[in-house]
C-alpha cells in the first residue's frame, strides 16, 4: 500500500505541474482511474466505484467490451487514417446504420465532439437558408439551462451562466426562452391549465425578432445536463409546428438523450417529432474513442449540391470520420441493437424510477424526474417554499455517495445556488443488483441527511 500511496502522489504531482483540468479549482485532487468493467470503475487505490454517470453520460454499452477495442485495432490494422475528402468503408456503414436509426432519409456529416456537431449544425442551418435566398436567417433560438457545448458557438447557445464567465462577447444572434420546467414553472403556471406558454414563448421569440432572421431552434428532447428537465409529451411536437410555420429549422440536440439512452434510438422518437437536424456524440461510440455526427434531413443536405451563392459546405475536417472511430461506432451500436440494449435501457429506467420512488418523501427531495435511463433528484431545503439545496449539503450529498462506491452527477445551471439536481445515467450493462446497490447507497446517505 505504501508503494502504491507513493506512486499516486507522485502522479498527483506530476498532474498539477503538467495538467490542467476542467474546473480544477474544485477537485485539487482528483481520483486516478486505471480499470473498469461493466458498470464498474477502479481508482488507483484499487477502490471500485459504480460509475452511475457513464463517466460522462457517455459509456452507453458499458466498459470493457472487448469487440469495440476489436473493431478499432482491426481498423487502424487495415486504414488508420484518412480524411472524408475521400471517402472510406467504416464511415459509409455507419452513415447508413445511423439513417436506420433515426428513420427518416438523413445525410449525416462527421466530427469530433457534441460541440464540434452543434457547430456544424449552426454552419449547416445558416447556409441553407442563404443557399435558398434567404441569408439574412442567422439567429438561433434556444433554453435557459441548456447545456450545448464549450466551443463559441455551442457557448453561446447554452443558457446556463457558465457563458458569462468572462468568455464575453459570445458569438452574436443567440436568443433564449424559457424551458418547460414545471417543477419551477417560468410563468408561474400549473401544468393542465398552462398553454404550454413555454412553446409559445418561441412564436413569440420569432415574431419578435422577424422570421426573416431566424434560421433554427436549438433544443435537446429533454434538458438533461440542465437539470433534467423533461417537458410534457405535447411540447416538443409544438415546437415543431411553431418551426414548420416560420419556415425555422429545429436542431435537436442527441448528444445525450440519443444512441438508446432515451428507451428509444433518439430521445425525439419518444415525443413523435421529426427533426431537421439531429447532432450526437457521446453514446455513438460509448466514450470509447471521439466522434461526433450531424444527420441532416435529405432535402436539407442536398441543397448544397444545387447551384447557388454558397454552393460547398465547409467544414474542413482533419480528424471527423475517422476510420477506428466510424469502425467501432458502428460494432458499438449493432451490439446495442443486437443485444436489446435500448429496450433495456427503457426497463432500467423503468426500474430505477420505481426504486428512488422510496426516497420521494424526504425532506429535501423536491422532485424526481426521468426520461429513459436518466434520473435527476432536485434537492430542495424546503419542500413548499421549493429553495434549492445549498451548495454545500448537494456536495455532501455526492462525496457520501463516493465514500460509499457510488458516483453521481450534480446538474442544474452553474449559477451557485441552482445546482441544485443529482444526476443519474447508468451504463446499460447495469444489473438489477447494481441498481439495488445504487438504490441503497443513496437511501443511506440521504437518511443521515
Ligand atoms: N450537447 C450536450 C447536450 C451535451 O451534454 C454536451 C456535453 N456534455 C455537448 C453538447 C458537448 O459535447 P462535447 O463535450 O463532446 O463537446
Amino acid at each position: 500500500a505504501n508503494d502504491q500511496d507513493h506512486e499516486k502522489e507522485t502522479l498527483l504531482e506530476t498532474d498539477r505541474t503538467h495538467m490542467w483540468h476542467h474546473m480544477s479549482p474544485y477537485n485539487p485532487n482528483p481520483m486516478i482511474v486505471t480499470e473498469s468493467q461493466g458498470s464498474w470503475i477502479t481508482d488507483i487505490d484499487g477502490n471500485r466505484y459504480f460509475d452511475g454517470m457513464s463517466g460522462l453520460w457517455c459509456v452507453n454499452i458499458g466498459y470493457g467490451r472487448q469487440e469495440l477495442a476489436d473493431a478499432a485495432y482491426e481498423q487502424m490494422k487495415a486504414l488508420a487514417y484518412f480524411p472524408l475528402t475521400q471517402s472510406h468503408v467504416p464511415a459509409i456503414h455507419l452513415s447508413k446504420k445511423i439513417s436506420e436509426w433515426l428513420a427518416g432519409e438523413y445525410r449525416v456529416f462527421f466530427s469530433n465532439s457534441g460541440s464540434e456537431a452543434n457547430e456544424v449544425a449552426f454552419k449547416m442551418a445558416r447556409q441553407y437558408h442563404a443557399q435558398r435566398g434567404e441569408p439574412g436567417r442567422y439567429k438561433f433560438i434556444s433554453r435557459y439551462r441548456a447545456y450545448h457545448g464549450n466551443t463559441m458557438g455551442a457557448l453561446a447557445a447554452t443558457g446556463q451562466a457558465v457563458r458569462k464567465q468572462s468568455y464575453e462577447p459570445l458569438a452574436p444572434g443567440f436568443k433564449h426562452v424559457p424551458p418547460p420546467y414545471c417543477y419551477r414553472c417560468p410563468y408561474g403556471k400549473t401544468y393542465g391549465s398552462c398553454n404550454m406558454e413555454c412553446a409559445n414563448a418561441i412564436d413569440e421569440m420569432i415574431n419578435w425578432e422577424g422570421a426573416e432572421t431566424v434560421a433554427a431552434v436549438i433544443m435537446e428532447p429533454t434538458i438533461t445536463g440542465g437539470g433534467v428537465i423533461v417537458p410534457p409529451p405535447e411540447y416538443l411536437p409544438k415546437v415543431r409546428e411553431i418551426c414548420d410555420k416560420h419556415g425555422v429549422l429545429l436542431i435537436l440536440d442527441e448528444v445525450i438523450c440519443g444512441a438508446g439512452r432515451s428507451g428509444r434510438p433518439f430521445g425525439h422518437q419518444n415525443f413523435g417529432v421529426q427533426p431537421d437536424i439531429v447532432t450526437m456524440a457521446k453514446g455513438i461510440t460509448s466514450g470509447y474513442l471521439p466522434l461526433s455526427a450531424t444527420a441532416a434531413r435529405a432535402e436539407i443536405a442536398d441543397v448544397f449540391l444545387e447551384p447557388g451563392p454558397n454552393q460547398h459546405f465547409r467544414h474542413l475536417n482533419t480528424f471527423g470520420g475517422n476510420p477506428a472511430a466510424c469502425a467501432l461506432a458502428l460494432r458499438n451500436l449493432e451490439l446495442i441493437e443486437s443485444e436489446g440494449l435500448i429496450e433495456r435501457a427503457e426497463q432500467l429506467g423503468h426500474d430505477l424510477r420505481s426504486k428512488l420512488a422510496t426516497l420521494e418523501n424526504h425532506p429535501n427531495v423536491g422532485d424526481i424526474r426521468s426520461f429513459g435511463f436518466i434520473c435527476g433528484i432536485e434537492l430542495v431545503e424546503d419542500r413548499t417554499s421549493k429553495a434549492p439545496s445549498a451548495p454545500d449539503r448537494v456536495l455532501k450529498v455526492i462525496s457520501e455517495c463516493k465514500k460509499r462506491g457510488l458516483l453521481i452527477g450534480r446538474n442544474g445551471d452553474t449559477i451557485p445556488g441552482f445546482n441544485n439536481i443529482l444526476t443519474l445515467a447508468p451504463p446499460f450493462s447495469t444489473t438489477e443488483e447494481d441498481l439495488e446497490f445504487l438504490v441503497n447507497v443513496l437511501r443511506d446517505v440521504f437518511e443521515q441527511l
